[in-house]
């Protein structure tokens, strides 16, 4: 019976045993069972306590209480007993009666406090639950009710905008004359792109002010929107997150001052290889884009017009890799690696494959954003043959949930079982993703849509021409550690600043010592608490006993 009563897991047999135990209402048989713990010895003695002379609860008050009892007492469930005891204490607290006044006993409530121990698996009490785990899950509720409240107005998904995004695409087809082929093939998109303001003037309803703002910019930066990237505009917004990230406005002219050169200059060992790191490299395999971002860090290789690259170049760029046995992660990026065609993709895939010091690939592209129909059956198999050699992640770049549709979330829901994985590195962007609500709703739908959020870049200060998108470290460091805590963990992407590689912006969360404990904050509260780390000498000591 001892053993049977200390089982942390009830077999059903046992479990009968116990209905019996309870059944048998003598405090000899309560004693046999584990003891309650402090907070139900509390929260029993709480209501046991005597609230004045004179006080009769009405009759309601009585049969809802009568009521709660026999749940509690008749169901092998452990939400009536806590509801029963709930509604006491609120009664006891509001000073409108104890159990005794409902003719409960503290003999028959300690028993059902017994029950609930018993029904539990993990053995957790009626006070344990009732005044710790409610009100802690309460009060951590309370953290995402402003998020959740405003999350599909302030920071809508291109899923939730889709019903209008429909109505945006059969304007913009209808305009241009485009078929549906053309539409939904990605030569298609290149060949009807946006990229002259009198096109953007016929699909977007905007002012003659802001039209002239752009034919100015335009002279001197390059714009280039696929018609499905505009259908993500939303009509008459201001400010719309899709526009301001491809349209080019009038302060990229007021802001270009003295420029500051590309860091790739000083880290260019070989025709097209950028190196940061002994072990990692891109490869800027071409300067295409569908899309030619505003915050564009490689504005100035982006350069004015498309170019094929050669050959020779590619072959000097591996050349490099093969004589550099170090190199075990190679980054094929642009520009935008999937505007290379199939056939350059698939050799430049096989020609890593083919090395057997590199270990891993990745492409960088964000064209499952601006361009989803360029993910086909065709490039989905050259890259399952890549992935199944060596693993290949696909790197995107997402800023707002509005890049966010059924469409774009099938690409990455494809691309997502036939690579390894798919990784988003975000730009922080004024006005973009900046609050709190924009930036975990945007995590939120990456997510969602079978994408890992894995950096946030604080805009660079190296071009001026996008001053006006830049945000404060301090802003970007509490909008990463606000998501500690309320959304997945492999949801929260790393804070980077992109300076000759990339150097992580997290504020540190061990905040002191108190000469015993390290001194932790909580990101999502603030809170500190004290953390006794490892035993130095048992750390030090022999490895373990395991020895031969
Ligand atoms: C971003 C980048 C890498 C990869 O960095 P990770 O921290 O491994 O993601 C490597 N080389 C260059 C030149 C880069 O810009
Ligand atoms: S997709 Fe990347 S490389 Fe191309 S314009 Fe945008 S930020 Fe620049």
């Amino acid at each position: 019976m001892k053993d049977c009563a200390r089982a942390w897991v009830l077999s059903n047999k046992q479990f009968r045993m116990r209905e019996n135990v309870m059944e048998n209402d003598t405090l000899k048989n309560l004693e046999m069972n584990p003891p309650l713990d402090d907070f139900t010895n509390e929260l029993l003695a709480r209501l046991a306590k005597p609230l004045g002379a004179g006080f009769t609860p009405g009759e309601a008050e009585k049969a809802e209480i009568r009521d709660l009892y026999e749940r509690a007492n008749n169901q092998n469930l452990t939400a009536p007993i806590i509801a029963l005891f709930g509604r006491l204490l609120e009664f006891h607290e509001n000073s409108k009666g104890t159990p005794a006044d409902f003719g409960i006993t503290p003999l028959e409530l300690e028993h059902l406090a017994v029950k609930h121990q018993l029904i539990d698996e993990h053995m957790v009490s009626v006070g344990g639950r009732l005044t710790r785990a409610l009100p802690i899950a309460g009060k951590a509720n309370s953290r995402v009710e402003e998020y959740l409240a405003a999350k599909d107005q302030e920071a809508p998904s291109g899923i939730e905008k889709w019903p209008q995004i429909e109505e945006n695409i059969a304007r913009i087809k209808s305009v241009l004359k485009m078929t549906d082929a053309d539409w939904n093939s990605f030569q298609g998109q290149i060949r009807n792109a946006v990229d002259s303001v009198a096109t953007l003037a016929k699909l977007i309803d905007l002012p003659e002010k802001v039209l002239e703002s752009i034919a100015r910019v335009t002279k001197s930066y390059r714009m280039r929107l696929t018609p499905y990237y505009t259908s993500l505009i939303m009509p008459g917004a201001i400010n719309d997150p899709i526009m301001l990230q491809s349209v080019p406005t009038g302060e990229m002219i007021d802001n270009a001052g003295i420029e500051i050169p590309p860091v790739a200059a000083d880290h260019s060992p070989a025709r097209l290889i950028d190196q940061f790191y002994p072990r990692v490299l891109t490869i800027k395999a071409t300067n295409m884009c569908a899309m030619y971002c505003t915050h564009c860090l490689r504005l100035a290789h982006i350069g004015r017009k498309d170019e094929m690259y050669s050959r020779e170049a590619y072959t000097e760029a591996l050349d490099y890799i093969r004589a550099n046995d170090r190199i075990r992660d190679v980054l094929i990026t642009g520009g935008d690696a999937f505007v290379l065609p199939n056939s350059i993709l698939k050799w430049l895939l096989e020609q890593l494959d083919g090395i057997d010091h590199v270990k891993m690939k990745r492409l960088g592209t964000r064209i499952p954003v601006t361009a989803p129909m360029r993910v086909d059956a065709e490039l989905l198999d050259i890259l399952e043959a890549s992935n199944d050699l060596k693993p290949i992640r696909v790197v995107t770049q997402i800023n707002t949930a509005q890049e966010i549709t059924p469409v774009s979330r099938d690409a990455f829901r494809q691309l997502s079982k036939r690579t390894f994985t798919v990784l988003n590195q975000a730009v922080l962007l004024k006005g973009i993703n900046d609050s709190r609500v924009k930036m975990w709703k945007l995590c939120e739908t990456v997510h969602e849509s079978y994408v890992r959020p894995y950096y946030l870049f604080n805009c660079s200060y190296r071009n001026p021409q996008f001053a006006h998108f830049r945000v404060p470290l301090a802003v970007g460091q509490d909008l990463v550690e606000s998501m500690y805590g309320n959304i997945s963990g492999d949801a929260i992407p790393r804070y980077i600043a992109t300076a000759g590689g990339k150097i992580p912006l997290h504020r540190s969360n061990v905040v002191g010592s108190d000469g015993t404990d390290w001194i932790l904050k909580k990101p999502w509260s603030g809170e500190e608490v004290g953390y006794p780390d490892a035993d130095r000498e048992v750390y030090e000591r022999e490895l373990f006993a395991f020895k031969k």
